[in-house]
């Protein structure tokens, strides 16, 4: 039984108004842009980096980690870069990736000399797991950038333990999982760093650009300040930033703007409920995937609570006449934000091919990534929402589904 021609061949959409737009800058945030400028008038100075917004920023993010330091910076792929500079590892030595990442994750270790070891995902999962760490080891491994992926954390700790033991550092990189918990505790606790973009689309977003290095360890972070800010010595007693005799060494400027921090700021008093939002979201998407006899949940973890960036979803490819793609394809042109085509997986960007150090395949990414596709939403989506994505995954199955 079909209910009308697929949109993709001409016919009606389910969704005809577009989807819900995100609008995460709204009037809270452009009060507080306006209080830096009312800040710097009274206070007769321009506004610029380092002040009084990125410190209430950068606190009240580590409140709501439980504890830690943390250093805002320009851009994600800033704070991967730095978290890794900060382990002052000698070029030629290994990293190692994680399967299916952004490009942001991994060439801050091309840049810096390093051959990038791509290991692969646990199976039915696009996060690496404690195995794929272990045979991605070398004798050069000295370290690891690994990303929770569209905020499903990793199964970090046995990962941590074995990395441990090898003197291996970890950075965790938080971008798509701002907030998430693993086993009661936010990702970012577990690594030597964290790293993360809050560029415009992230969950936890600074303005269009930006992004945010997170540790435990205070030396770290005095370190990170001076790697992200040419190699000023704040920590010196009587440090003078005009006195560019006192610099420790050569880096380069990251820093992020006042008004970006203030945008931060107030994103984070919201910060948890959006993620709770996003949640119940997801929940109501696999309850209504009971419907679809071809599409259904991704479990996550038991000891885990993600902060869902995207919502991933298996397709049982058997019962289709069509590939995965060309179904998702169908379903996209219904009217639903979805990504038929997920290019993120490492070992396939040929142009990163010369620094891979390995084989390049990493077959459980793959699999994972042929079996499933993202459904793309945010906190604004409302059960009318929800109800729409079902009836276009309904749709285009009873289209596609194969006669028994
Ligand atoms: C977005 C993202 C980055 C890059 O961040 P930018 O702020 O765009 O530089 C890095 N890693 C992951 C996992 C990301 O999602």
């Amino acid at each position: 039984m079909n209910n009308g021609k697929l949109a993709i061949y001409g016919g009606p959409k389910i969704r005809k108004k577009p989807l819900p737009y995100r609008k995460l800058f709204d009037e809270e945030e452009l009060e507080n842009v306006k209080r830096v400028f009312k800040d710097s008038w009274r206070e007769g100075v321009d506004f610029g980096y380092q002040g009084k917004y990125e410190k209430l920023y950068t606190d009240k993010f580590c409140d709501f980690q439980g504890g830690g330091f943390a250093d805002a910076v320009s851009s994600g792929t800033a704070a991967v870069y730095l978290a890794l500079k900060a382990f002052d590892i000698e070029p030629g030595n290994d990293v190692i990736v994680s399967p299916v990442t952004n490009p942001g994750s991994v060439t801050p270790a091309v840049i810096q000399g390093m051959n990038i070891v791509i290991a692969d995902s646990a199976p039915d999962s696009f996060n690496i797991g404690p195995d794929e760490f272990e045979k991605a080891l070398t004798s050069d491994t000295r370290a690891a950038i690994l990303t929770h992926l569209g905020g499903q954390p990793i199964d970090i700790e046995p990962i941590i333990e074995i990395a441990k033991s090898r003197g291996i550092k970890v950075i965790e990189d938080c971008s798509q999982a701002h907030g998430a918990l693993y086993k009661g505790e936010r990702v970012g606790r577990f690594g030597d760093i964290a790293a993360s973009s809050t560029m415009f689309s992230k969950t936890l977003a600074t303005g269009g650009c930006g992004g945010l290095v997170y540790m435990q360890n205070e030396d770290y972070y005095w370190l990170i300040r001076s790697l992200a800010d040419r190699g000023k010595h704040f920590r010196l007693p009587d440090f003078d930033f005009r006195d560019t005799g006192q610099c420790l060494f050569p880096a380069l400027n990251f820093n992020l703007d006042e008004l970006s921090c203030a945008i931060g700021l107030s994103i984070l008093s919201r910060l948890q409920s959006i993620i709770d939002k996003r949640l119940e979201i997801t929940a109501k998407i696999d309850t209504s995937l009971e419907a679809s006899s071809v599409v259904f949940p991704c479990r996550s973890r038991d000891d885990c609570k993600p902060s869902p960036f995207f919502h991933t979803v298996g397709v049982a490819v058997d019962k289709l006449k069509v590939s995965k793609k060309e179904f998702a394809k169908a379903v996209a042109a219904e009217g639903i934000w979805i990504n038929p085509h997920y290019s993120q997986l490492v070992s396939e960007w040929k142009w990163l091919h010369k620094y891979v150090k390995n084989g390049l395949k990493t077959p459980n990414a793959r699999r994972f990534r042929d079996r499933t596709f993202n459904l793309l939403f945010n906190e604004k989506f409302s059960d009318g929402e929800v109800e729409d994505i079902i009836s276009s995954v309904v749709k285009v199955e009873s289209f596609f589904k194969k006669d028994r």
